[in-house]
């Protein structure tokens, strides 16, 4: 295999699925079934979930909410979700732990860099939720920074597009995708691959990103071998 420690970056957006809020158990039920078999490769697995199925803290002043409080309700957002993935993981026979960026005691050990990685060298998969505590920054930034703090080797960020194109591919037929791009390339052409705080703190440390498309079965797995799925973004 190519990667021994991933972060692997899921949206809270893919985990609705078809529906229009919240959590489809057949999509959680999926990503359990591909988290699985790169963990019985032997593979280190570190996972940060996003909240934007349920909550986004963009959307608090819309509503009245002040934006840090929606930040805040956007981070409890990706505990829930965090804490559906655990339940599922755990059915299928894997090991655990979830680490919040801020205290939820009574439901998951705060975030720890040395207890997390110890974790990991134990062969328990980690979640990490409630972003990096903090507002004004999302998970796409929590897995970079997880990713650089536990040392993976890569970020895989997982989505419903199969890398990064030269335009939406949604609107523009014409778009066509890449299979490598460097970080410069990222900020020249203004491409929507994570928001710029992440890839950042990625260019800066040297830490490929993946962007590949998580519902396709056995992508994780062909990723994590070697294979040339997505788009890879280095220095
Ligand atoms: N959030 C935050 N700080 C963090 C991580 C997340 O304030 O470190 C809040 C922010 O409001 C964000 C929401 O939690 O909109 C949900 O996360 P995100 O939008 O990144 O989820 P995704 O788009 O991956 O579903």
């Amino acid at each position: 295999m190519k990667y021994k420690r991933i972060l692997l970056k899921l949206s809270g957006e893919a985990l609705m699925g078809s529906q229009q809020f919240g959590i489809d158990p057949q999509r959680l039920e999926q990503y359990a079934q591909e988290v699985k078999r790169v963990k019985e490769l032997g593979v280190e697995v570190a996972i940060v979930i996003g909240g934007g199925n349920i909550y986004r803290g963009i959307q608090a002043e819309r509503t009245g909410i002040d934006r840090v409080q929606g930040d805040y309700m956007g981070m409890l957002a990706t505990v829930i979700n965090a804490m559906a993935l655990q339940s599922i993981l755990e059915k299928h026979g894997m090991f655990t732990r979830l680490m919040s960026g801020f205290k939820i005691e009574q439901v998951c050990e705060p975030f720890i860099r040395r207890r997390a990685v110890r974790h990991l060298e134990k062969g328990r998969i980690v979640i990490f939720g409630a972003g990096i505590g903090n507002p004004y920054f999302t998970t796409d930034s929590t897995a970079s920074l997880r990713a650089i703090e536990v040392e993976a080797d890569v970020v895989l960020k997982g989505t419903r597009v199969d890398g990064v194109y030269t335009a939406d591919p949604e609107k523009d037929p014409t778009a066509t995708r890449y299979t490598n791009i460097s970080f410069q390339e990222v900020f020249e052409k203004g491409l929507n691959v994570m928001d710029m705080t992440a890839i950042t703190l990625c260019q800066e440390n040297n830490l490929p990103i993946i962007v590949f498309d998580m519902n396709k079965t056995g992508n994780l797995y062909n990723l994590v071998m070697g294979e040339e799925v997505g788009t890879l973004i280095t220095t």
